[in-house]
């Protein structure tokens, strides 16, 4: 019998980010000035995006956020037309409305768009340091756009910390107010008296070694 499992393929499209956040290991690269600052071939992601035994494509960033792939908006066309579903992991800032209209208006129901956003207004900028207020506001806009005027599947992923985890029930209710999903995260890389690690236990991973 024909094999007609497909598989998912996660594509680490970029070293680029805006954000320092610091247990990222971008920036852990960055402070330590072994970073290197390089994009995926344009044409050996095409390559993937044609290829018939991927259906699935995560695009999530442990060197880089992926919207800052300079043919971002290419690539996803590229991946559209080839019937792939696409998974985008991303804190969202540093792109204007436009961009995220043309973006959306490729994406449909099955693909998932994960908004990286750890607090509420006041907080989001703690952890991922260059992080705004006013990006924080643009997000929940771009959230709100991509759930009501396309249809799409907007999530907002919230790692608990010690300076946010009093917010997550609130983060839970604005996600509810604007009719998305809200997938809180609960981080396993604490060092031992670490001052971000959430106080209540239950926001922290049971893999942590701490
Ligand atoms: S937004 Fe993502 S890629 Fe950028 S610094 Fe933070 S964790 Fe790293």
């Amino acid at each position: 019998m024909q094999n007609t499992f497909k598989k998912t393929i996660h594509l680490e499209l970029t070293t680029k980010c805006r954000l320092e956040c610091p247990k990222c290991d971008r920036t852990i690269a960055l402070d330590k000035g072994t970073l290197v600052n390089t994009d995926m071939p344009f044409e050996l992601v095409e390559k993937y995006a044609s290829n018939d035994e991927y259906s699935k494509f995560t695009l999530c960033g442990s060197f880089g956020d992926p919207i800052y792939y300079p043919r971002f908006l290419d690539i996803i066309k590229t991946f559209k037309d080839n019937n792939k579903t696409v998974d985008i992991f991303t804190n969202s800032s540093g792109k204007k409305l436009d961009w995220w209209h043309e973006l959306f208006s490729m994406l449909d129901p099955n693909d998932k768009i994960w908004f990286g956003i750890d607090g509420l207004e006041d907080t989001c900028g703690m952890y991922r340091v260059n992080f705004t207020e006013k990006d924080f506001h643009f997000a929940m806009q771009l959230m709100k756009i991509a759930r009501h005027e396309y249809g799409l599947n907007p999530i907002w992923i919230f790692i608990a910390f010690r300076f946010n985890e009093h917010q997550v029930e609130e983060a839970k209710m604005r996600a509810k107010e604007i009719g998305i999903d809200f997938c809180l995260r609960k981080s396993s890389r604490w060092d031992k008296n670490d001052n971000l690690m959430p106080t209540n236990k239950n926001l922290i991973s049971i893999k942590s070694i701490v």
